[in-house]
């Protein structure tokens, strides 16, 4: 644990953000005032003539480090609050910077959608160079990070031209909560699947109920569809002529759906795989999906709680294949248990046989809830610097493949500050992950635990919905969601 003691007074609000700044740095950190700490800060700003003149002053055991930072260009957009939020975060990274010699690519940014900031810099600026100067000097984002935000911007204008128009359509995503086991480092809605007190067939008679409301709202309002998204859980851990009704159910209560630009079918876990549910999605010609090997070791499979083989993974990629499926994403995870770069080159190594059309490179993130997380002790994890090299494999993996980078996002707590990057061959990106990581657009979240984003035209601001993230909670106060939903919907289509 890392003591950081502030001189001057520091907000709550500051708090937060300065431990989420020294925690890319330390395990564990603590801002405090006015205890004394292992380090002590000092940190003031002023403004001068129009631009912002800051001096940070960090004092250790070992000695003193000084440092101070002048903003040379005015961002009239931002607020002065979040100036002054920015230029302080950056004095205190640069101080921890210089006492641990340790650098972070990304800088002061700690949302989680850096690939947004660029699309609005490039929006307002229209200059990437100057976008680019910006985020160097002001950002303090590493050369390597910029040229990944440039890439995946001409991609994703590329395959949605409309990108910045698509506010008057919207995404669908559909939550199938169920999985066959939980991996241990997920926070999604995923329960165990079984049929006890019908769990399943009131989840899915509710999802349905929702499904009709919805179609009839985008009906009468005329508003298109731009992609579907079935996620969850895993929405082929239901049986197959259950994924028929429903799929039923949305083709014939959505409107326009032979305008819907794309649909995916989370098929992630291998073992939920089979000829039956194969024949359902052909008929739905539905061709997208995702067949998630996350690793190809199987000790590394057990430990997350798979409860699938790398052997069935490599077969169900193969049978969908012969079962015509032609866009099928593989997931990735960096820095799973007991994995070092060895592992993850064999992990490449296997994916490159199978050649899927998009491979999402995941880093493996601690979300609080999840299982990993709540039992660290037991899970031995790669330190930064091996991340970090087992990150430039996939990117020169990628490279070497013809991979292009599409989508990217990051997470907290995820290992070595890094980032989840989607690579997609040539033309083959999934649009939904590009509306959603961007938030382009309203997405209409449907089954348990789906959020939706409710995007009002001509503003960029969201509010967010969850449906209950319980399968048996959501089957009961579903009359209820679907009205809050209509609500929502009925404002922004105002
Ligand atoms: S397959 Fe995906 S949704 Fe299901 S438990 Fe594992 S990580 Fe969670």
């Amino acid at each position: 644990m890392k003591n950081i003691y502030f001189e001057e007074p520091v907000t709550e609000e500051y708090v937060r953000l300065y431990t989420h700044l020294a925690n890319l740095f330390f395990e564990e950190s603590k801002v405090r005032q006015p205890m004394t700490g292992d380090y002590q800060v000092s940190l003031n700003i002023e403004e001068q003539d129009g631009h912002y003149v800051g001096k940070a002053i960090l004092q250790t055991e070992d000695g003193q480090y000084e440092t101070t930072y002048e903003e040379k260009i005015e961002l009239q957009w931002l607020s002065e609050k979040h100036q002054v939020k920015r230029v302080k975060s950056r004095l205190f990274l640069q101080l921890l910077e210089e006492e641990t010699g340790m650098m972070q690519s990304w800088g002061v940014l700690t949302g989680i959608r850096p690939m947004k900031l660029y699309h609005q810099l490039m929006q307002k600026l229209g200059n990437r160079e100057e976008v680019h100067e910006l985020l160097r000097k002001q950002y303090r984002i590493s050369e390597d990070k910029i040229e990944l935000l440039a890439e995946i911007e001409r991609v994703q204008l590329r395959a949605l031209p409309d990108l910045y128009e698509l506010k008057k359509e919207v995404s669908i995503y559909i939550g199938i909560p169920f999985c066959p086991t939980k991996c241990a480092y997920c926070t999604f809605p995923a329960y165990a699947i079984h049929r006890k007190n019908n769990r399943v067939d009131n989840f899915l008679d509710a999802l349905h109920l929702e499904v009709e409301a919805m179609g009839k709202w985008l009906t009468e309002n005329d508003i298109r569809i731009t992609s579907i998204y079935f996620g969850g859980g895993t929405p082929t851990s239901i049986e197959a002529h259950e994924m028929d009704a429903l799929y039923e159910k949305v083709y014939n209560s959505f409107p326009n759906m032979d305008k819907v630009r794309e649909v995916t079918v989370e098929a992630g876990r291998p073992d939920t795989i089979t000829e039956e549910k194969l024949a359902v999605l052909n008929k739905w010609k539905i061709d997208r999906i995702s067949v998630n090997p996350q690793s190809f070791t199987n000790a590394t499979l057990k430990a997350i709680g798979r409860h699938h083989s790398v052997e069935e993974t490599i077969e169900k990629f193969h049978l969908a294949r012969e079962h015509g499926m032609n866009n099928i994403n593989m997931d990735l995870i960096i820095g799973l248990p007991n994995e070092d770069e060895t592992h993850y080159a064999h992990s490449l190594a296997e994916t490159e046989k199978l050649m899927p059309e998009s491979v999402t490179m995941h880093t493996l993130s601690f979300k609080r809830a999840s299982h990993m997380s709540q039992n660290k002790e037991k899970y031995k994890v790669a330190d930064r610097k091996t991340t970090e090299r087992m990150m430039q494999m996939g990117v020169n993996w990628a490279k070497e493949h013809e991979y292009i980078p599409y989508y990217m996002y990051r997470q907290k707590n995820i290992l070595g500050n890094l980032e989840n990057v989607g690579y997609s061959k040539f033309g083959e990106e999934s649009l939904y992950n590009i509306v959603i990581m961007e938030e382009a657009q309203t997405i209409i979240g449907l089954g348990s635990g789906a959020t939706s984003k409710f995007m009002k035209h001509g503003s960029r601001k969201l509010q967010q919905y969850m449906n209950p993230k319980d399968p048996a909670s959501y089957a009961l106060t579903i009359d209820q969601s679907i009205e809050d939903k209509m609500n929502w919907l009925n404002k922004i289509v105002k």
